[in-house]
């Protein structure tokens, strides 16, 4: 495929199902560019009008082994005329990416369990360690994010959000320590100089707004929805001591961060801590809805029969496609390949943060990105409307680009599929500077 986007974007089909889309579907999703898509392979997305998107979406950092890899589908394929859900049911690849899931992950945890989105493998994991500690508080922070239900959104980092405001009251005993932002730092320090000051938020919490019966401290290894915020690797470390010296366990959500997106297979490895529950999902099927807590079985096995189980955790259409997928990220060695593009997406995107005054921070690992777009730099007061701008600019040439995410909404989100090569990285930094000097020097 190559890029093409015509003249009259969106073209007559895709205004038709925008049209009809507006008219049947509620307003509650994300504003994303007018694109209608229709078909998508490895790295290239078409809409309904025949026109060509380089992907620096991979969905919404899901398709990590590249839209409609041939073995993913064609496990899919074989598996749909076979049988597609059986319940709880035992089937051979439920318990066969279990297995997988236990072997590719540290080895104190020993056991997974499937489901199917990401904010039920959150749930899971906290009902999980309320259960096997007998505690209850949760502990989670500022701008995390951990999925749309009730449970999970309590334990969101943001409250006044869109996502969330006026859907409270929240779930009771969760509370919500600092997280370090350190483009923003709220005490105004900067790292390395401030050792991570902040983690004393956490002791502070704990007296000012629990009992001290804290269950579990959940956190992301980078916060996705606020910012592709990357906390210090001596942060991490200190957040594991803490959760040794209080007796709470460490639940690490892992649901974007995983399966080679930072350039290594999990994010955690870059900081050298072990969870004791795991929540996956998104990259780890690269298609259909999967996720998992892959857990340790003195907690896991304190659940009783029929404590936790869903309609379509685990189904075997699923299943099969996350061992067909599992094996080509490994086989194709894709996080290696994060890692080797992500350094050429870095000093891409540190000539543009030289060159624009309006890109005030950059920060990332292998595959996943955050351009937090500002006034300008001294000010770095929030510019969501220049980021915006910027997204559908790119849009127009070529380059697709989720809506801006972040705190404030000013944060572009780059995250192509880990299949992607050097050319088309280089491809896409051109198309991001010509969008980027299309609003800057006509704004
Ligand atoms: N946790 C994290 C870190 C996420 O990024 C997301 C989704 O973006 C979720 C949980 C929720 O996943 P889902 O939308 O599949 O429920």
């Amino acid at each position: 495929m190559d890029i093409h986007v015509s003249q009259d974007f969106p073209g007559p089909k895709a205004q038709a199902i925008l049209a009809q889309a507006h008219r049947y579907e509620p307003h509650s999703m994300s504003e994303q560019v007018p694109v209608v898509w229709k078909k998508a392979d490895g790295v290239y997305v078409e809409d309904v009008d025949g026109n060509v998107f380089l992907d620096f979406t991979s969905g919404v950092l899901v398709v990590n082994a590249g839209h409609s890899h041939p073995r993913i589908v064609e496990a899919i394929r074989d598996q749909s005329s076979q049988v597609i859900n059986c319940y709880d049911f035992a089937n051979e690849y439920r318990s066969s990416l279990a297995k997988k899931l236990v072997e590719i992950t540290p080895a104190n945890l020993d056991k997974a369990f499937l489901l199917s989105t990401g904010g039920e493998a959150t749930e899971a994991a906290m009902k999980m360690a309320r259960r096997y500690t007998g505690k209850q508080t949760i502990l989670s922070f500022t701008g995390a994010f951990h999925g749309r239900t009730y449970g999970a959104m309590s334990a969101g980092g943001k409250h006044s959000g869109a996502s969330t405001k006026g859907f409270g009251p929240f779930l009771p005993m969760v509370s919500h320590a600092y997280f370090p932002y350190c483009y923003r730092c709220l005490f105004g320090k900067e790292y390395p100089g401030c050792r991570c000051a902040c983690l004393q938020s956490l002791d502070m919490v704990l007296e000012t707004q629990t009992e001290g019966n804290v269950a579990c401290v959940i956190t992301e290894t980078y916060q996705g929805g606020a910012g592709s915020i990357l906390p210090p690797r001596e942060w991490m470390l200190g957040l594991e001591a803490w959760c040794k010296d209080h007796d709470a366990l460490l639940i690490i959500d892992e649901v974007q961060a995983s399966f080679g997106r930072t350039g290594k297979l999990f994010g955690f490895e870059h900081h050298g801590i072990q969870p004791h529950l795991l929540c996956l999902g998104k990259g780890i099927s690269s298609s259909v809805p999967l996720s998992a807590v892959v857990g340790e079985s003195r907690i896991m096995d304190c659940l009783e029969p029929g404590t936790l189980s869903s309609t379509h955790g685990g189904n075997p259409l699923c299943a099969r496609a996350g061992l067909a997928n599992i094996d080509v990220i490994l086989e194709e060695k894709l996080p290696q390949n994060a890692a080797s593009m992500g350094e050429i997406l870095a000093s891409g995107f540190q000539s543009m943060k030289n060159e624009l005054e309006i890109l005030g921070d950059v920060r990332g690992q292998g595959l996943v990105w955050g351009l937090e777009i500002v006034k300008d730099k001294t000010s770095k007061e929030p510019n969501p409307g220049a980021a915006k701008s910027v997204v559908h600019a790119a849009c127009r040439k070529g380059l697709l680009m989720i809506a801006p995410i972040g705190m404030y909404g000013n944060v572009l989100r780059i995250a192509p599929p880990l299949v992607i090569d050097r050319e088309r990285i280089e491809q896409g930094l051109d198309l991001l500077r010509d969008a980027f000097r299309s609003v800057v020097y006509t704004d």
